[in-house]
């Protein structure tokens, strides 16, 4: 059997590109390494990320599986003296006001079932090995399960993730140099919120020395707490991810606080070399989508959204190109530029979250020009930004910077 395209990898970017396709009438194999449900950070949504899951067709399905609602996002000092909480429905550049927080293995398995209903053929429990592409013959992948097979395509979408398959294999990436982070993590329950009706619907981050903590309650009852901190802090320190994940927690009376009574679920995990950009999203008859375009920082939670969203626009250029029998089309090309310009609108404030100026002025606002409603829809995902929109973000962003040099708000006590 000759598919229209192979995708290599089930998660959100893979699952959400098969049912586009699969809806465009396009056949479309997603071949998938693990068996679904299966574990994967990554639990705060964006508020634009639901009017891609109504086009998909998949919000009953999200509906039924009562995720929590995510109405904004909290910033604080892990100290616990300052804090400033955003409400999406509030930002009058923000369209759409609630998003959802999710156990991924259960959401993840919703968006891949969805592909798989929609008209896409599934492979779950099968490694891509390796693949060749000719411009004239097309695309032949070799998997294995129990067995090694192989499959042949018109187009190949490398939804990878992390693992980054098709561009490791061109050396491609490159990891951002001030952005050698980790993450520790784990699941926890009983976990107090001193307000606990608004907190159970945000997403919270703490900000302690030069490292922060995510808090992301998905459940009435389970809850994820993130530590990210230098890649170099971790190696210097005598003690295991787990201790120096529970020292931090010790010593932030906020987080002392919430997890006074609480208990851990699972193990503590350990992320890290998360953070890098590929040189080429495109190739002949060859797109990148999701993480395997490149990934930032989990910060701003734009993770999965930004996954979704490049899935979208690549199928749109990629049917296009099906249509018109060309491996490399001005469309893809339009699709390689937007999405740089997607991320390093992301990359911008992420830097100045790192050089603390984002936070000190956002735990300091003054309301000047409505600059927090120009956050507010950035932080909800908007990347279509209308010139009130745009002039608000940008002079924010100079300012910032500005005030990283010279210091034109009070600077913060970070712990
Ligand atoms: C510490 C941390 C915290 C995060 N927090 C958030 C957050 O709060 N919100 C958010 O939106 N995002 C967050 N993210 C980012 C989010 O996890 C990812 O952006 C998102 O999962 C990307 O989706 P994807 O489909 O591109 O990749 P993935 O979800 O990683 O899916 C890729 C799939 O490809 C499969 N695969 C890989 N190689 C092969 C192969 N050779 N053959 C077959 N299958 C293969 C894998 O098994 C996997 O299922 C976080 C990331 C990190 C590192």
């Amino acid at each position: 059997m000759h598919y229209d395209v192979i995708i290599i990898g089930g998660g959100p970017a893979g699952a959400t590109a098969a049912t586009y396709l699969a809806k465009a009438g396009k056949s479309v194999l997603i071949l998938e390494k693990e068996h679904f449900p299966r574990f994967h950070i990554g639990e705060s949504l964006l508020p634009y990320n639901m009017p891609i899951f109504e086009e998909m067709g998949v919000m009953p399905a999200l509906q039924e599986a009562d995720f929590m609602t995510k109405k904004g996002g909290r910033f604080s000092l892990a100290k616990g003296d300052q804090e400033n909480a955003i409400t999406f429905a509030e930002g009058v550049f923000t369209e759409v006001g609630e998003a959802i927080q999710v156990e991924r293995s259960i959401f993840d398995k919703i968006l891949l079932d969805h592909a798989r209903d929609s008209g896409a053929e599934v492979k779950e429990g099968w490694t891509v090995d390796s693949y060749t592409i000719s411009d004239k013959d097309g695309v032949s992948v070799i998997a294995s399960s129990e067995h090694e097979e192989t499959f042949s395509a018109s187009f190949l979408l490398d939804a990878s993730g992390l693992v980054n398959f098709t561009a490791n294999r061109e050396k491609l990436r490159q990891y951002y140099p001030h952005l050698q982070k980790v993450a520790i993590y784990g699941h926890f329950t009983g976990v107090d919120f001193t307000d606990r009706e608004q907190q159970l619907n945000e997403t919270h981050i703490a900000c302690f020395g030069d490292s922060w903590f995510w808090i992301i309650p998905f459940s009435e009852k389970k809850v994820s707490i993130g530590l990210v901190l230098d890649r170099e802090d971790l190696k210097e320190s005598d003690l295991n991810p787990e201790e120096l994940f529970q020292q931090a927690a010790d010593s932030s009376p906020s987080l002392t606080q919430m997890m006074k009574n609480s208990a851990r679920i699972g193990p503590i995990r350990v992320t890290s070399d998360y953070s890098y950009s590929n040189e080429k999203l495109i190739g002949p008859r060859l797109m990148r989508i999701g993480d395997a375009v490149g990934f930032i920082d989990p910060v701003f939670s734009s993770g999965v959204y930004l996954a979704c969203v490049t899935a979208r626009d690549a199928v749109a250029a990629l049917v296009e190109a099906l249509d018109s029998n060309q491996c490399l089309s001005p469309a893809m090309r339009r699709y390689e530029k937007q999405t740089c310009k997607s991320l390093s609108r992301y990359r911008e404030v992420i830097e100045l979250f790192y050089q603390r100026s984002f936070i000190e002025i956002l735990l300091q606002p003054d309301g000047k020009w409505q600059w927090p409603c120009a956050i507010n829809a950035i932080l909800a995902g908007r990347l279509d930004l209308p010139w009130a929109l745009r002039w608000r973000f940008r002079t924010f962003l100079w300012f910032a910077r500005l005030h990283h040099r010279f210091g034109l708000v009070k600077r913060l006590d970070f712990g």
